[in-house]
């Protein structure tokens, strides 16, 4: 059996043993107590961080050693501008697409009509950081205090101009160049050998989840709840596809297809930061994109480009606006859409980032930020929705633009077997 394939089954029992729980284990109760002490705060709550950590430690050498081969690997320089500007305006598009249909979504099924406003409600909003500081911040003045920081677009700028200096300098570059290959190699093969684990972390990571999550507020909030879920899968069957088979005039199931494996990891752990390694090595291995473009846009896709998260705080904020009665007006609503594709962009491929930056977005329109304790309670199980659309956003524009730009090999798009890791056999954990 494939990975993907008992990665998915891992997902399946943890969801249902985890509603059974939850449903089941009334407060206090023995059973309650035995699976609360020595599962949800023991055994899984290892298994899970553990195989978080496995994930997070491989990001930073991966990242940097993997687009210093990349930019070394381009004779022409020009590339990168293209792939920069091509990529970027494609991030932002579908951004602003997604937006579109999320505001358009809430103003039609008003989820906060006849909502109750509580009126003590908490919720720490965070300040907008100015426009120059966030470009002034991309760029690095310790290289490892970057890594150490995981300071995302600061190691991407720094492995760019490392990666350039060492096309152009001829044998030594050349022999620098030959190192990097083979760490690169390495970096892969380790990857490959973490996700072996991933049944196991995805598994202990979705049963705590489910096993502790409020249902019943789901419930109360339905509304707003199934908006946001319906129009992330819609951009996520809908629009991808879309721009996959008019703009790069690939197949999109085959796609659909690659990107379940990775989909997987993003929802379990809740953050696109987290599962770069394994976008990476999809985009890669699985989807055919060459490494000198993947890996400069899977990191920066998964800094900059959240549609999902997008999508999250514009019907967010429309509900707002309606549980306080407020008529956001055409200005309201372009408003909403610009600061949001903005506020997702500033988001961090963390848990929960998405709902911080969401009062950005609210103190523009004049909207209280304290109503975002509201919709925390529900926000959890959206935010792993949500994660899994912003991964499969970063690798559908990688895709698209490989295809512009003649870096994607079709042949390994259209094998369904390609890149694909088996369970048991340890001769698959190969890294090319
Ligand atoms: N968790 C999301 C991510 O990592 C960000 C968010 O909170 O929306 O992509």
């Amino acid at each position: 059996m494939n990975l993907t394939k008992r990665i998915l089954i891992a997902m399946a029992a943890a969801i249902v043993l985890g509603v059974i729980v939850n449903l089941t284990a009334s407060e206090g109760s023995g059973f309650h107590q035995f699976i609360n002490d020595y599962l949800i705060n023991g055994l899984l709550l290892i298994v899970g961080k553990a195989f978080v950590a496995g994930l997070k430690v491989m990001v930073v050498p991966l990242v940097f050693v993997s687009l210093v081969c990349g930019t070394a690997s381009l004779n022409d320089t020009s590339r990168l501008g293209r792939y920069s500007v091509k990529t970027i305006g494609l991030y932002l598009g579908t951004t602003a697409v997604a937006l579109a249909i999320a505001v358009t979504a809430a103003l039609i099924i008003q989820p906060g009509a006849g909502i109750e406003k509580t009126t003590e409600l908490a919720f720490q909003g965070k300040e907008a950081t100015p426009f120059a500081q966030v470009i002034i911040d991309m760029f690095p003045t310790n290289p490892i205090q970057a890594m150490a920081d995981g300071k995302m677009l600061q190691i991407i700028l720094f492995a760019i101009l490392l990666g350039f200096s060492i096309s152009h300098s001829g044998e030594p570059g050349r022999r620098v160049a030959n190192t990097f290959n083979d760490w690169n190699e390495v970096v892969l093969k380790l990857v490959a050998v973490i996700m072996h684990f991933a049944p196991y972390g995805v598994f202990a990571l979705l049963f705590n989840t489910v096993a502790k999550e409020g249902f019943s507020e789901i419930v109360a909030l339905g509304a707003y709840f199934f908006t946001v879920i319906g129009v992330l899968l819609v951009h996520a069957l809908v629009v991808y596809p879309a721009l996959l088979s008019v703009m790069a005039g690939v197949n999109p199931l085959t796609f659909l297809k690659k990107v379940r494996g990775v989909q997987t990891f993003a929802f379990s752990t809740a953050s696109s930061g987290a599962t770069i390694p394994v976008t990476l090595r999809t985009a890669e291995e699985r989807l055919g994109v060459k490494n000198s473009l993947a890996s400069f846009t899977v990191p920066l896709g998964a800094t900059i480009n959240m549609d999902g998260t997008a999508i999250m705080q514009g019907v967010a904020t429309v509900f707002i606006a309606q549980m306080y009665g407020v008529d956001l007006g055409l200005m309201g609503i372009l408003t909403v859409i610009a600061t949001a594709t903005l506020a997702s962009v500033g988001t961090a491929g963390v848990p929960s980032a998405g709902l911080v930056m969401l009062s950005m977005v609210l103190t523009q329109v004049n909207l209280p930020v304290e109503a975002i304790a509201l919709i925390m309670g529900v926000d959890r199980l959206l935010d792993m929705t949500r994660t899994a659309v912003n991964v499969t956003g970063d690798l559908a524009v990688t895709t698209t633009v490989a295809k512009w730009e003649g870096v994607l090999d079709e042949a390994t798009f259209n094998d369904p077997k390609a890149g694909e890791l088996e369970a048991d056999d340890e001769s698959s954990v190969k890294s090319s």
